[in-house]
């Protein structure tokens, strides 16, 4: 029997639904899998060293920058094991990891390609041997999976994972679930776009509502839904959400929904309140018509305006989040950002880090493609995994520095959203010329802050790339 250690490093404060979805294939194919979560556990050095498989899962560009750290301890640990990394950000870096040593990566859709490199193990009386040794596997699969729920025996509980605090401060333990993954928009700053390239592939309805079944028996009293959109498949996802609210009523959730889509689909933000949504989180990104052009989000700053009314008009929050710093963010831009916030009653609905947000550029990302793109960055940085870019005024980055340690200061003394926003305000509004008398006047003074806003219920972990 092959023994599988799956490792997991940071997926935003949730238990994982990666991990325990190819736990539950290999699981059911034989295999004795052991799961670690470094993000709130130890490693668990004796089960790294009996493992014939470990396999790193990388949703994310903080979890693979992680990995690389961790990757040179595993591997003197074990020198026999193979060594595979899964997820968003495996095949996006492929050149990189296999550099330190991982002889298999999968991306997309992986729970196929982890069977097969476990069958291919097994089958290999001495595993390091060359038909053991070379993947087989494709690196990027958008085959369409029948998926088996998750298993999550053997991960840490709920507890040790972020909680919802709702507006009275009650907090509820969260679990986490997926009903898609990829996405059939082609942002260009978004990692799915190199890896599905404009596909997205629904999880069965029945899978989801038994792994959220497992949850709530495990103490969820509220479910993340981490697809890239929630309504990429509007069908799919409202079929989901009234069936959990059938049989959970007192169960809420959050979902991610671009503007386009709080736009096209607004008919069904009722549906969403009355079934226990929370709160939407919404990659808004700028405010800059021009800036989300050259993003290629598919929406303006009025489509954002007009969507956070709609989710009002539904008795939902926004949780929009942004990337503050682009290389064409200017002094009076950033001003206007955060006036943006302010005038539409935003401060409680966003997390203060979205305020010093810089913008990546990771491998195979999409943006490449501009040329005034192609002549900012350096050559690739493998330690920090991007292409590195300054902003044409260096003022701005020194900016983005400044705003990330009130940020950072901030949050560690347990400061108000308001407060912090006043904070970086005042920050942004001495630090830079911003020319122009019309612009001088329009940001001399704070905009008037709402103290009648209650906070809005949140995830108690940052969203962090
Ligand atoms: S809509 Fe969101 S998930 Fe889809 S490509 Fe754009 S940024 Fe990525």
């Amino acid at each position: 029997m092959l023994n599988v250690a799956i490792i997991t490093l940071y997926e935003t404060g949730h238990q994982s639904f990666g991990a325990a979805s190819v736990g539950a294939w290999l699981r059911q194919a034989g295999a004795c899998v052991s799961y670690q979560d470094l993000a709130v556990q130890a490693l668990n050095e004796a089960q790294i060293k009996t493992a014939d498989l470990i396999a790193l899962h990388l949703p994310m560009h903080t979890a693979t920058r992680i990995a690389a750290a961790v990757l040179p301890r595993l591997r003197q640990l074990n020198q026999t094991a193979h060594f595979c990394c899964f997820g968003l950000y495996a095949p996006i870096n492929a050149e990189y990891l296999g550099g330190l040593g991982v002889q298999t990566i999968l991306g997309g859709e992986f729970e196929e390609g982890l069977l097969a490199l476990c069958r291919r193990l097994d089958g290999s009386p001495q595993r390091l041997d060359e038909f053991a040794r070379f993947q087989t596997e494709p690196t990027i699969s958008l085959n369409r999976q029948q998926f088996l729920t998750p298993d999550r025996s053997g991960l840490p509980p709920l507890p040790q994972y972020a909680a919802v605090e709702l507006s009275d401060k009650t907090r509820l333990t969260a679990g986490y679930t997926e009903a898609s993954r990829g996405c059939k928009h082609l942002c260009r700053h978004c990692p799915i776009t190199p890896v599905y390239k404009g596909a997205f592939r629904v999880v069965q309805k029945e899978v989801v509502l038994a792994d959220i079944r497992n949850q709530v028996a495990a103490g969820a009293g509220h479910i993340t839904f981490g697809d890239p959109d929630f309504f990429n498949g509007p069908g799919h996802a409202l079929a989901i959400v009234q069936a959990l609210h059938a049989e959970f009523p007192d169960i809420t959730y959050d979902v991610t929904i671009k503007v386009e889509h709080l736009l096209q689909q607004r008919r069904h933000l009722p549906t969403l309140a009355k079934t226990g949504c929370l709160f939407v989180t919404s990659a808004v990104e700028a405010v800059d018509d021009a800036i989300l052009a050259r993003l290629d989000k598919g929406h303006t700053t009025a489509d954002f305006t007009e969507a956070v009314h709609l989710l009002r008009a539904a008795k939902l929050h926004m949780s929009p989040t942004f990337v503050a710093f682009t290389p064409w963010i200017t002094p009076a831009g950033y001003m206007e950002f955060l006036r943006t916030i302010a005038q539409l009653d935003l401060i409680e609905q966003v997390a203060p880090i979205q305020y010093a947000i810089r913008l990546l550029i990771p491998a195979g990302s999409r943006l490449l493609e501009l040329t005034e793109v192609q002549a900012l960055v350096g050559e690739f940085d493998e330690a920090a995994l991007v292409y590195p870019w300054r902003h044409p005024d260096p003022s701005m980055d020194a900016l983005q520095e400044a705003v990330l340690k009130v940020v950072q200061n901030g949050d560690e003394r347990g400061l108000a959203r308001t407060e912090i926003f006043t904070q970086v305000w005042q920050l942004a509004a001495q630090f830079g010329p911003i020319h122009g008398s019309n612009a001088k006047h329009r940001y001399a003074k704070l905009p008037p802050i709402s103290l009648h806003s209650k906070p809005a219920p949140r995830l108690l972990e940052n969203w962090y790339c």
